[in-house]
């Protein structure tokens, strides 16, 4: 597949501009992938077993000798990825030429933020620029992992892969987004807190596009005391926390 432009403005907390050198993922997330539903309302995707073959945007590199000289000076964070994931699970092809749009960006000064449900390579920690390295993680359930993201990494060795980087004094942050209620899985996010304390940013979000959310009674009085326990957890273990809009709300749905 081939493109003509890449990188692009964005209004997600992760990055003011991003990029997505693929179109597909095969995480296969059934919260469900936002990415996948626009995918396919807009024709780009016709079924879920298409999005679950990653294409490659074969020019990427091509187009960065382009636009990197020209955004270079605008960008503060360049998000990988917005709408596929940069490391993909057990796809090299996608994970080389995620290393290799990093290592241009940094060459360009362009700091960048990752963001997967894969494992990221401990070369990473040899970029030249400070750039945050994060993973989604909204269960330590492997069953549950399985089945809301068939396709992605186990998610201790996804853990893992974050805690390496992080012992090697590299920037981490975890998405905890969308986080399930609990008739999706029953779990207590005290344990799920502990085994990413080491990292330095949390973001908790709360699950959207899912009727079984609605069906959990009183669901957002749990998110509003998930996001609680999260602030409380951050707070005192000096971790940089965000708490996406939406999630909490009170009594009259502000
Ligand atoms: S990892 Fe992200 S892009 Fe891939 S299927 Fe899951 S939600 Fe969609």
């Amino acid at each position: 597949m081939i493109r003509k432009s890449l990188i692009y403005k964005t209004g997600v907390e992760y990055g003011d501009y991003t990029l997505n050198h693929a179109l597909g993922c095969s995480h296969g997330c059934k919260y469900p992938c936002y990415a996948y539903m626009m995918a396919k309302r807009f024709g780009k995707v016709k079924t879920y077993e298409e999005w679950l073959q990653p294409q490659i945007v074969e020019n990427t590199l091509e187009i960065l000798k382009k636009e990197l000289p020209r955004f270079k000076d605008k960008i503060q964070l360049l998000h990988l990825c917005f709408t596929t994931d940069p490391f993909m699970y057990e796809h090299d092809e996608i994970t080389q030429l995620s290393m290799e749009v990093l290592r241009m960006a940094n060459a360009h000064g362009v700091r960048c933020s990752v963001l997967t449900k894969g494992l990221l390579p401990e070369s990473l920690d040899e970029l030249p620029l400070r750039n945050e390295f994060g993973i989604t993680a909204v269960s330590l359930n492997e069953q549950f992992i399985q089945e809301y993201e068939p396709g992605a990494a186990p998610i201790h060795a996804r853990i893992q892969s974050l805690k390496n980087l992080h012992d090697q004094g590299c920037r981490t942050w975890v998405s905890i987004e969308p986080y399930p209620t609990p008739n999706m899985v029953e779990q207590d996010l005290a344990e799920l807190l502990e085994a990413i304390s080491f990292t330095d940013k949390i973001i908790f979000g709360r699950l959207h596009y899912n009727k079984i959310v609605s069906k959990y009674d009183g669901y957002q009085e749990f998110y509003n005391r998930c996001v609680e326990q999260v602030t409380d957890f951050c707070k005192q273990r000096r971790i940089d926390y965000h708490i996406k809009t939406g999630t909490l709300k009170n009594q009259d749905g502000q």
